[in-house]
């Protein structure tokens, strides 16, 4: 249910109005916009009164909210979200944030060099996998803690603020000095994860889970917000269809529709959507004009020896020519919507 509240409502018996509803059990999500106040609240509302609330002074609408996802609802939240990334930069709110970075830690010398290359080329956030969920348990399974170390001195070199993978709970103190928590499509549902990184207030790149609705995905948005955490990206990187000749399915229907549905940045992963280096261009420029936020992409130094997903990877040269591209898009797109 959302509460929508008359302009300068009386202090007094807005609060009042607030006790009474916690009063209830019900947790409330204030969100202040441009033009209107709202309270969103959260919890068992069947028993509330909607006519009675109506009725107040301070109300002007009472609305129902039919989604089963509340915090992350545009209606709870009309205001984008904007996340800020260690105070270095920012995702949502009109930007074109670039993530860039190898699948997976190799070496020190493949992390700077990559993290250079990327820089250079406009990127604002580097990624690298230390920990990575493979398909085959023979598969390399990142290089964990020395990954991180890795990662931190190509942050140090750079001043990029870095993203990477958490796998489960357990490693969650090793990402005490991480500056977004990525969670990867294969734990999209693994809600004791989430609660837990809601509990913390470091940014988390939410992956759709490969089979995932808008919905499913959404509810586990939730999980995180339900906890505390707003600072939310959510990250498309292509669904399980009948096509085999990509990796997955790219779904850019996700990025409107998400940000119709919900307040959170949309950022694009072309890489694990197609599985080719040949098509992350082209799906990376379609993802620009559909509205997202940021595109996370895979560049490797020497694709052809990565140690995974060097099929998908792009070279720092390739970066370079679809960062200039995209940002291009993304600032005449912004001048002709006049932002
Ligand atoms: C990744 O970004 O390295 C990754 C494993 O992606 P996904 O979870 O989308 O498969
Ligand atoms: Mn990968």
């Amino acid at each position: 249910m959302i509460v929508i509240l008359k302009s300068n409502p009386n202090p007094a018996q807005l609060e009042s109005l607030k006790k009474w509803i916690e009063s209830k059990g019900i947790g409330i999500h204030e969100s202040t916009g441009n033009s209107h106040q709202i309270l969103g609240l959260v919890g068992d509302t069947s028993k509330l009164d909607m006519d009675l609330i109506s009725a107040l002074d301070i109300v002007d609408n009472v609305k129902r909210v039919q989604e089963p996802y509340k915090n992350a609802n545009r209606k709870f939240h009309p205001e984008d979200t904007v996340v800020d990334v260690a105070g270095v930069t920012k995702i949502g709110g009109g930007n074109l944030t670039l993530i860039a970075g190898p699948c997976s830690v190799e070496t020190e010398e493949q992390m700077v060099s990559v993290a250079k290359a990327v820089k250079a080329a406009g990127a604002t956030v580097l990624r690298g996998g230390a920990f990575k969920p493979r398909t085959s348990p023979y598969a390399f399974q990142g290089l964990g803690k020395e990954g991180l170390r890795l990662l931190k001195i190509a942050r140090q070199e750079t001043g990029l603020p870095i993203v990477t993978e958490i796998m489960e709970i357990g490693q969650l103190d090793l990402f005490d000095d991480v500056d977004i928590i990525q969670v990867g499509a294969r734990n999209m549902q693994n809600f004791n994860l989430l609660k837990e990184l809601g509990a913390q207030k470091k940014p988390v790149l939410l992956k759709r889970g490969m089979s995932a609705t808008y919905e499913e995905w959404l509810m586990s948005a939730e999980y995180v917000m339900s906890e505390g955490n707003e600072n939310i990206i959510l990250c498309e990187r292509g669904i399980r269809t009948f096509e085999t000749y990509t990796r997955n399915t790219l779904d850019l229907a996700a990025v409107p529709s998400l940000k119709k549905l919900s307040h959170f940045p949309v950022v694009i992963d072309p890489s694990h959507a197609t599985g080719k280096a040949d098509l992350v261009f082209p799906l990376a420029m379609a993802a620009v004009a559909s509205g997202a936020d940021g595109l996370m992409i895979e560049v490797h130094n020497d694709p052809a020896h990565a140690l995974c997903d060097g099929k998908q990877s792009i070279t720092p040269d390739a970066f370079w020519h679809i960062a200039k591209k995209t940002l291009d898009l993304k600032n005449f797109l912004n001048t002709q919507e006049g932002k």
